[in-house]
């Protein structure tokens, strides 16, 4: 079941959260809390830092819950 999943698009890329699989391990939260704050709703904040930090970090996530696609350009 996909509908649970979440998608937070910049303009650039979009990053795409599976909560069934985050363990809350929070390497992302360590690693770039502008963006990752569990505190906050919604939790990902894609414009508090520049797209290739938002690559890093996602593809820091231990459990595969995090995961980033280029989005479409629109028009
Ligand atoms: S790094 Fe991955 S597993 Fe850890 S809190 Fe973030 S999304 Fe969840």
């Amino acid at each position: 079941m996909a509908e649970n999943h979440k998608h937070y698009d910049n303009g650039e890329i979009t990053v795409h959260w599976k909560p069934e699989l985050c363990w809350h391990a929070a390497e992302c939260v360590s690693h770039l809390p502008k963006v990752f704050n569990a505190k906050k709703r919604p939790w990902v904040d894609v414009r508090g830092a520049s797209t290739d930090e938002i690559i890093r970090v996602v593809e820091m996530c231990p459990s595969g819950a995090l995961s980033w696609s280029k989005t479409e350009p629109k028009g």
